[in-house]
């Protein structure tokens, strides 16, 4: 049986609780604090996660990964830092955008912009060059703490290949399906969507390895 035809609420507390049974607590977001995990949210976009690493090391080396550093640092010292993250002059001019929005807006403090509500937040994000939904989720779950859920390609695989319709276009629709379904618990859609990630990494890769799947039983892949 699908998904589709079972209790959504169920159904995507079964999975979890199959994930967190098969991998255990993923202790997401791998950084030391909330102005990291912006900056790892930006890198990550079309990037491995191993290659996003070496360019954090690379921000903490040159004393870089703070605010007030960024914003003052030259466009083409901090690409030739990020370099290993990939489209590093893309990013770069994003990371500027960013630390620039802190500054001018809110005196580099990023927990003053943190003050605003979810909604708010946000907009706040999404109006920032090269941020898109995905990565301003991210920032809202991942730095900010709020129970937001963030939907990326491992989850719109997984998902899909369990039954759920996930129309490309609809990230707002997917992640309606687990806002609507599952307690707005911060803890747990932190953990929920790391859990996704490691499966969409690990078995439920784009050839998947069915047969050494938790959540076989659920699916009608
Ligand atoms: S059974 Fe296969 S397709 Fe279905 S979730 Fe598991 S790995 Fe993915």
């Amino acid at each position: 049986m699908g998904i589709e035809d079972k209790d959504k609420a169920a159904a995507l507390i079964d999975i979890y609780n199959r994930l967190f049974a098969s991998y255990g607590p993923q202790h997401w977001w791998p950084a030391d604090d909330p102005f990291e995990v912006v900056v790892g949210a930006i890198l990550t976009q079309s990037a491995a996660w191993t290659n996003v690493e070496q360019a954090i090391s690379n921000l903490k080396a040159a004393q870089a990964l703070t605010p007030a550093a960024l914003h003052e640092l030259p466009q083409e010292r901090l690409a030739h830092l990020i370099r290993p993250s990939g489209y590093y002059n893309a990013k770069a001019l994003k990371l500027k955008a960013f630390a620039d929005r802190l500054h001018s807006r809110y005196s580099g403090d990023l927990g003053r912009l943190f003050t605003l509500d979810t909604a708010t937040l946000r907009q706040e994000l999404l109006s920032i060059h090269g941020v898109g939904e995905e990565t301003a989720d991210s920032i809202l779950l991942y730095a900010a703490r709020r129970p937001v859920f963030v939907i990326d390609a491992y989850t719109r695989r997984i998902m899909s290949r369990l039954g759920l319709p996930t129309d490309k276009d609809s990230y707002r629709a997917l992640q309606a399906l687990f806002a609507q379904n599952l307690p707005r618990d911060e803890r747990l859609f932190n953990e929920y969507h790391a859990l996704l990630v490691r499966h969409g990494k690990d078995v439920c890769r784009k050839i998947p390895d069915c047969p050494h799947c938790c959540l076989r039983a659920l699916c009608s892949y």
